[in-house]
């Protein structure tokens, strides 16, 4: 029997930001993943970090974390090639012209110097793009890639040489409550009694959440990405772009992209790990060849599948559970955890040991979902929906 005063469920690049702030704080952490930290989303994902958000709390955040992550060779000693060459969504309508502007102005009031480009300038940035159809583009100079595997993994270190003790192979196998109190959690490696408890479980996190009697409206959905691994030369400094029409977006890989699309199936009771399913491959190698012409004859030779972790607005979750009065969650990230979760550690853990936040998290508490017409949806492609499955996303295609 172990005690400590935080035990942190989850070693993704949620988790170990967390762990690191804690001990920052001088709270005693145990962190504890089934897997290996970083092997689950937070090593899976596309890399992508940008500030192009949609409401003020998102952009703050984003920009928080991609001070860290400019800063993340210096203050940790790990490079995680962060390549800050912009992210360029590209539209066809005024309609999505009018939400853009209206993301810039939110942007742009936070300091980032984010704009609306013309296709001059598309073509300047990304030249192998093709401006058919297009009306024009949104782009954000200071967003970026990473490797976010690089990122989990060094945070994840920083918080071991802070003192945290990070288990891995270590699955929370059940939660003892007792009069609304979590008392113990029984792992794999052992029974701890922490004072408080993060759910930082990604995907996983409703499942953990049943373990002690809470509900979490998190959805688990399968998003992939496919790699081109040769592919004739493009603009090394190619911005992460995204076609808002075909639901698509390509960016540089080694010597050839990646890639990744809208199409998000729901995954109920999500397994570890997932296969990637390849009947999704010929859509986006289409896709992407209207748009980058150059990559008619490409195909993609690599490709895996990870889970996104979705809330009704697409924004996480974050404090304390109305269940239990000791769990804090930290889940929910839908899809933009690597961008959000470094920039909201520091007010989440201030939090977690009752100080109060440098930022506000009001905007993320589970009770909002509570109702639904009140949502601020975030929208990375424009819309709420994201298409269930492949023949959905086929169907749909762009004329
Ligand atoms: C293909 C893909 C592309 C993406 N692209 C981007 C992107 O470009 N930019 C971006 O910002 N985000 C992106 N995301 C989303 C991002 O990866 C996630 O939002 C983020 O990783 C969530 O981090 P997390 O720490 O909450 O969850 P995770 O990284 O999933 O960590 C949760 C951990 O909990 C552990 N766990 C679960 N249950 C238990 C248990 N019972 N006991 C012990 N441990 C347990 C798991 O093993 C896991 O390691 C993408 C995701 C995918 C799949």
């Amino acid at each position: 029997m172990t005690t400590c005063d935080v035990l942190i469920v989850g070693g993704g690049v949620a988790g170990s930001s967390i762990a690191h702030e804690l001990r920052g704080r001088g709270a005693e952490v145990v962190m504890v993943d089934r897997g290996r930290v970083g092997g689950a989303s937070s090593g899976l994902n596309a890399g992508g970090v940008r500030h192009q958000f949609f409401h003020p709390p998102n952009i703050r955040a984003a920009k928080a974390t991609i001070g860290i992550m400019r800063d993340f060779g210096d203050r940790f000693g790990v490079d995680i090639g962060f390549r800050q060459v912009g992210y360029l969504f590209l539209y066809s309508s005024e309609a999505q012209e009018a939400r853009f502007r209206q993301a810039v102005a939110a942007q742009n009031a936070c300091g980032v110097p984010s704009r609306l480009i013309g296709l001059d300038e598309v073509r300047a940035l990304a030249p192998e793009v093709s401006p058919e159809g297009l009306r024009g583009g949104c782009f954000g100079p200071t967003d970026g890639y990473l490797d976010p595997r690089a990122v989990t993994e060094g945070l994840a270190r920083a918080a071991r040489e802070r003192g945290a003790r990070v288990l891995e192979n270590a699955e929370v196998l059940s939660v003892e409550v007792s009069r609304g109190r979590a008392t113990a959690v029984v792992t794999s490696q052992g029974r701890f009694m922490p004072a408080v408890v993060v759910n930082a479980a990604g995907a996983w996190a409703p499942g953990l959440a049943a373990r002690y009697g809470d509900t979490l409206a998190i959805t688990p959905r399968r998003s992939q990405i496919f790699v081109m691994e040769h592919t004739p030369p493009l603009a090394r400094d190619m911005p992460h772009t995204f076609d808002s029409d075909a639901m698509v977006y390509v960016r540089i890989d080694g010597a050839g992209i990646r890639s990744g699309s809208a199409v998000k199936p729901i995954i109920p009771d999500p397994p570890p790990a997932l296969e990637a399913d390849w009947r999704e491959a010929d859509e986006l190698q289409r896709r992407v060849a209207h748009r980058v012409p150059s990559l008619r004859a490409s195909r993609f030779t690599r490709a895996w599948a990870g889970l996104i972790e979705v809330t009704a607005d697409n924004n996480p979750i974050l404090g304390w559970s109305s269940a239990v009065e000791n769990v804090y969650t930290a889940a929910g990230f839908s899809g933009h955890g690597m961008c959000l979760a470094p920039g909201l550690a520091p007010s989440i853990a201030a939090e977690i040991v009752r100080e109060s936040p440098e930022m506000p998290l009001d905007f993320y508490r589970a009770g909002r979902l509570a109702q639904p017409d009140a949502l601020q949806h975030e929208s990375l492609w424009l819309t709420t929906h994201r298409p269930t499955d492949i023949d959905e996303w086929v169907a749909a295609r762009p004329a």
